[in-house]
């Protein structure tokens, strides 16, 4: 239920204005949305500063682009109000889930891997030469068959992880823990989040921070997205999303079923015909390595 304030947007805006919480657009005000502020004020995120509200210059409609909630000036108080995009799940049971009922396969089980494995950071090396010390940095670790075991966070908690099985007579590529909802693989940009990268598997995310240093890549391990994944991403609040699949249509499928719960932010789609983000980048450092030697 969105936050009812006791004041016309007049006052409202200029209250912003006076904590420096207002930027003046073509038409309108953004200013910070009281009800989004409560939402992440209510999880223990009091730095939560996105100027999602647009308040029209006439200062009697005003719309947030992050939750929807729609607030109107009508005899000097704000106290009607309507959501106009639906939740992709019910955000007051909103839980983020860990690995869960897997008799193996723990959190606490990911520290007992190793740190470093040769075979193990020979393969990754083998896939993208930047890996080699890239690595560590992503706090991979090693099972006793080589194998690299990638770990997921969420707000800096380890939630899941995922084991690449190298040997190349397996016909399972991947290992995946058992858990409730499928998690995405988040690699965070170090600034503030505004330009979110959707790709399809880890390998991918890790390219894509490779080639977008300023960006956040977000990996649906799959072609599609879940509703738990766009929840994920709306709190997130970013300014662009770009969705880089191996295949053009997959990237517009999924751009639909953001935009149904995500309608503030511009969403684009990174054309490809089957190439995905980790074979870009290695497109990519082929012809800058040629560029230098010629
Ligand atoms: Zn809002």
């Amino acid at each position: 239920m969105a936050q009812p304030i006791n004041m016309d947007l007049e006052t409202y805006v200029e209250k912003m204005k006076g904590l420096g919480l207002c930027k003046e657009k073509k038409n309108d005000w953004a200013v910070l949305c009281p009800n989004c502020y409560e939402e992440h004020r209510a999880k223990g995120e009091m730095n939560y500063r996105s100027l999602k509200l647009w308040v029209d210059k006439d200062l009697k409609y005003s719309h947030c682009f992050r939750c929807g909630t729609v607030y109107i000036s009508d005899d000097g108080s704000l106290d009607t109000r309507v959501r106009s995009i639906e939740d992709p799940v019910d955000f007051n049971n909103f839980k983020v889930v860990k690995i869960e009922n897997d008799p193996y396969f723990t959190i606490d089980r990911f520290y007992t891997f190793s740190e470093y494995d040769e075979i193990g950071v020979n393969y990754l090396a083998s896939r993208v030469y930047l890996y080699r010390e890239m690595y560590k940095y992503l706090k991979i670790r090693f099972d006793s068959d080589h194998n690299p075991v990638t770990p997921f966070f969420i707000n800096d908690e380890l939630v899941y992880y995922q084991i690449r099985i190298i040997d190349k007579s397996s016909d399972k590529k991947y290992h995946n823990p058992i858990i409730s909802h499928k998690t995405p693989y988040i690699l965070k940009s170090s600034n503030p989040i505004t330009h979110v990268y959707i790709c399809e598997g880890t390998f991918d995310a890790i390219a894509l921070r490779l080639l977008y240093p300023d960006a956040t890549s977000f990996a649906v391990l799959g072609s599609d997205i879940t509703t738990y994944q766009i929840a994920i991403l709306r709190t997130m609040v970013p300014d662009k999303i770009t969705i880089f699949m191996d295949k053009t249509e997959i990237s517009l499928r999924i751009k639909d079923s953001i935009q149904k719960y995500i309608n503030y932010c511009e969403i684009e789609i990174h054309k490809s015909n089957g190439q995905d983000p980790e074979e870009y980048l290695k497109e990519k450092i082929v012809n800058d390595m040629l560029f230098e030697n010629l």
